[in-house]
């Protein structure tokens, strides 16, 4: 498969404001390091997925590659094209073929505009089309994220909808401009789990409909099982496993992708196989990252060497990365 998406030694730190009192006690500055030079690629086509708990550094990843947020440092190519540089004539053009989905579906739609509104919006900001012609497309879009009868739920505000609902016009939003890749952070995490898998497969109807490449950001390594061809694992802003989904979830070798498992449920509780179990919290923010291997706090398999090294992400079998010296 061709790479569409191209990440190169990926960094954003964050300032930490300081206090009054530290302001004249220090010069020195203490940063956030949200994203701590990641690379990976994306394959055109495929569904790639970033893993990991709360403070990973995940959505940070996925706005960067939006361009919603500048890098401290590194790269990021798509097609070839570095987007660090972009100006704005070409980021514009960038903004229409790559389209986000968040997690928060109210949010991210204007309560003061109605769903029709907001679903050709797109369509007139990008100059692809409007009036009547962006009215009959936003209707068709109602119709294909199966809010029927269209007429009807064009006229409603978000307010009058369910999260559910909320989620199938932000798609719909989202795919009107009929993008080449989608952006979707935890698209699913705040809808009832019911209706989670409907919505998964609406996604995935679109991606064999516009051939769509996907990055999709989870914390649930039950629905990256779903839905994922290759699967990143995240750990305090770094990359600690990368590989096939069905590698990475049937026998991963880090010892965090292995305790991330342990939580999922399984059909047959007995069958444990390697995994492990996790200790602690994962720090509210990675400010004070500890040294070595940063998981080693909470790592049963913890040794000397992992708390003065700090591991490598190298590749042990083809395509399949690992950041652990018990590993490498
Ligand atoms: Fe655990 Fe050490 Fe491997 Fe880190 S390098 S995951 S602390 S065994």
């Amino acid at each position: 498969m061709v790479e569409l998406v191209r990440v190169e030694n990926l960094k954003k730190y964050f300032p930490l404001e300081k206090t009054f009192i530290e302001k004249l006690l220090t010069r020195e500055r203490k940063w956030v390091k949200a994203v701590d030079g990641i690379s990976f690629t994306i394959r055109r086509g495929e569904i790639f997925t970033i893993a990991g708990e709360t403070g990973c550094g995940k959505t940070t990843t996925g706005r960067l590659i939006l361009r919603l947020i500048e890098p401290t440092s590194g790269k990021i190519f798509y097609n070839d094209v570095d987007i660090t540089a972009l100006k704005k004539a070409e980021l514009r053009d960038f903004r229409r073929r790559v389209q986000p989905i968040f997690q928060d579906p109210y949010a991210s739609l204007n309560p003061r505009m109605k769903i029709g509104d907001a679903i050709k919006h797109p369509l007139e900001i990008h100059g692809v089309a409007s009036g009547r012609e962006a009215r009959e497309e936003a209707l068709k879009m109602l119709a294909e994220v199966g809010l029927t009868p269209p007429e009807k739920f064009y006229n409603l505000f978000p307010k009058d909808l369910s999260g559910g609902q909320r989620q199938r016009v932000a798609i719909a939003r989202a795919m009107i401009l009929k993008p080449e890749f989608i952006v979707a952070d935890e698209p699913v995490s705040m809808i009832d789990v019911s209706l989670k898998a409907s919505i998964l497969r609406l996604m995935l109807k679109f991606k064999e409909e516009l051939g769509l490449t996907y990055l999709f950001i989870t914390h649930e390594l039950a629905i990256a099982k779903y839905i994922s061809d290759r699967i990143a694992v995240m750990y305090l802003g770094k990359i600690v496993e990368m590989g096939p989904a069905r590698r990475i979830l049937t026998d991963p070798l880090h010892p965090y992708t292995r305790a991330l498992l342990s939580a999922v449920p399984v059909p047959n509780p007995e069958k444990k196989g390697r995994k492990i179990p996790i200790k602690g919290e994962v720090p509210v923010s990675p400010i004070n990252v500890p040294s070595g291997c940063r998981f080693n706090p909470r790592c049963p398999l913890a040794s000397e060497k992992c708390l003065k090294e700090e591991p490598l992400l190298i590749e042990v079998e083809k395509d399949h990365f690992v950041a652990c010296h018990l590993v490498s």
